[in-house]
């Protein structure tokens, strides 16, 4: 068994709640980002004034809002 003394708890109380904390941090921002870069790849933007836009999915045409332009969806590519 480890001996320690008294004092020492305060800073191991604090350095595991500080651990947890940050992971929970880390976490929630590697789920956002995540989302974000989902979100990103369901959008679409317009070839005539860069809008962009949310396209109604399984479309192959979509239409701008802004513009009224028509637009073809765009497929990724991996290069
Ligand atoms: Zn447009």
């Amino acid at each position: 068994m480890i001996r320690t003394g008294l004092s020492f708890l305060p800073l191991l109380y604090v350095g595991v709640l500080a651990g947890a904390v940050l992971l929970l941090w880390l976490a929630g921002e590697w789920r956002r980002s995540r989302l974000r870069r989902h979100e990103w790849r369901a959008m679409g933007q317009c070839r005539l004034c860069a809008e962009w836009v949310r396209p109604v999915p399984g479309a192959d045409l979509w239409r701008c809002p802004v513009c009224r332009a028509w637009n073809e969806r765009a497929v990724p590519s991996d290069l």
